[in-house]
């Protein structure tokens, strides 16, 4: 199932090329004692049966993609030079091949102008988004809706902004009222879309954020970590689609090609529209740059050393899969979207359930129906681990009960929920299967 022999081939085709670029050099032959490796590396792979099968359709849980096997081949090619990406002289071919990568995406989301480059991951693409709003609106707060990610409050903690948290509405979007009272308050230098909630995949109402930017004057950051390429996709709905159609007025914009780009971890992206502002990090470390006068991606980046690999591994997949709305990387997209709508009509169509609105992206939120939020909170968790011992893996999320209607005594505030981000296009195609097996064990359960 993991094991295929042809990537193993395309490996060795591909090493043996890449040595051919250094073939003037001595004889060097690198130290490999395989028989004392064996054990080690049989231990390891004992030890990683403990973990869930997030490389299977049948996982449908967290927020995690499998990636893809040109990035997995990519990465692993690169790690035979280990590149850094913190200057040219780290590593000359994977820098640029990050400015090119860096650069589709911007083309991606339509912008014309744009600095920007790769990052350990979402956190850090946010982080950077926000140091800069804070160098350029000094004491402003930064407003978040209470359902964008967790770490803007800790980031904002950090470079010791304030933080204002808005409202949701009830389909767990930034709610606009909230927003313009806090602005009418003053001092809000930022305002964070998100585009894609990490719980529900609910998209911030970006239109309405910019026109209130005509009358309050603020950056915008989208923090796009998790949604951001759908973009790309289709057939999202018209409020959806036209919220990231404005992505091209943003001052910022964080995408993660860790979650839905099909890279290995550690591959965030943040990018600014207004180039300019890579005067920020001016600095005059006397090690990094020796040898090159050409704009170096560690003067425009927080973190210093960056694996060289990840971007090898980006450029690889979208010189495969090129991130284009004609591309077959739009269709599996939409494909992850379809699984959520297949999911979400399953579920209406089934009395035993009861979930929340339809859908925006991928992302489906849904409680087995009871009298009360107590009761159901109960049940989501005895199905959840209930199904995972049939191989099927879903996610929990505790969330406002508000989400849900009013079909229900509310003796609590908080509902846990069943969550499953459907994220491989496989999903749609293995929907019987996992509806199934859901359907058998709620059966089980509540008999
Ligand atoms: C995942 C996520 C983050 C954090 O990104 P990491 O890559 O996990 O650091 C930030 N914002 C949103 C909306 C996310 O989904």
């Amino acid at each position: 199932m993991l094991w295929n022999s042809e990537e193993a081939q395309l490996l060795k085709e591909a090493v043996l090329n890449l040595e051919k670029g250094f073939s003037t050099l001595p004889k060097f032959e690198p130290q490999l004692k395989a028989e004392q490796l064996k054990p080690v590396l049989l231990d390891v792979a004992e030890k990683m049966r403990d973990n869930y099968p997030y490389f299977h359709p049948f996982y449908a849980g967290q927020m995690l993609k499998p990636p893809h096997p040109v990035a997995r081949l990519a990465y692993m090619l690169a790690l035979y030079v280990n590149p850094n990406n913190h200057a040219l002289d780290g590593g000359r071919a994977s820098s640029r091949m990050e400015k090119e990568a860096v650069a589709q995406i911007a083309a991606m989301f339509d912008w014309k102008t744009h600095l920007g480059h790769l990052c350990g991951g979402g956190t850090m693409a946010n982080m950077e988004a926000l140091w800069v709003s804070g160098r350029l609106n000094p004491g402003k707060a930064v407003a978040a809706s209470d359902q964008a990610h967790y770490t803007h409050g800790r980031i904002t903690g950090v470079l010791k902004l304030p933080f204002r948290e808005i409202e949701s509405d009830n389909k767990a979007r930034m709610d606009m009222n909230a927003l313009e009272d806090a602005l009418k308050g003053g001092a809000i230098g930022t305002v964070v879309a998100t585009m894609g909630t990490t719980a529900t995949g609910s998209v911030d109402p970006l239109p309405e954020i910019l026109a209130l930017r005509e009358k309050y004057g603020f950056r915008v950051h989208a923090d796009a970590a998790y949604g951001g390429y759908f973009t790309l996709a289709a057939t999202l709905a018209k409020e959806t689609t036209a919220a990231y159609r404005c992505l091209d007025r943003v001052d910022s914009l964080a995408i993660d090609p860790h979650k839905h780009g099909l890279q290995p971890y550690g591959c965030g992206c943040i990018i600014f529209r207004d180039p300019s502002v890579g005067a920020l990090y001016k600095h005059d470390s006397p090690y990094t740059y020796f040898s090159s006068h050409e704009l170096h991606l560690g003067e425009i980046s927080l973190e210093c050393s960056r694996a060289g690999a990840s971007a090898v591994a980006l450029w690889a997949t979208q010189r495969a899969l090129p991130l284009t709305r004609e591309g077959s990387f739009a269709r599996s997209l939409e494909k992850c979207h379809a699984a959520a709508l297949d999911l979400y009509k399953r579920l209406c169509d089934d009395a035993r359930f009861m979930t929340a609105w339809v859908p925006e992206l991928d992302i489906v939120i849904w409680v087995p129906r009871a009298n009360t939020v107590s009761e159901m909170s109960a049940l989501s968790s005895k199905l959840f681990e209930a199904c995972a011992e049939k191989n099927l893996h879903l996610a929990l999320a505790t969330l406002p009960a508000r989400f849900f209607g009013k079909g229900f005594k509310g003796d609590e505030e908080s509902l846990v929920c069943l969550r499953s981000c459907l994220m491989q296009p496989e999903h749609l195609d293995g929907m019987d299967a996992i509806w199934n097996i859901f359907s058998e064990v709620t059966e089980e359960v509540t008999a």
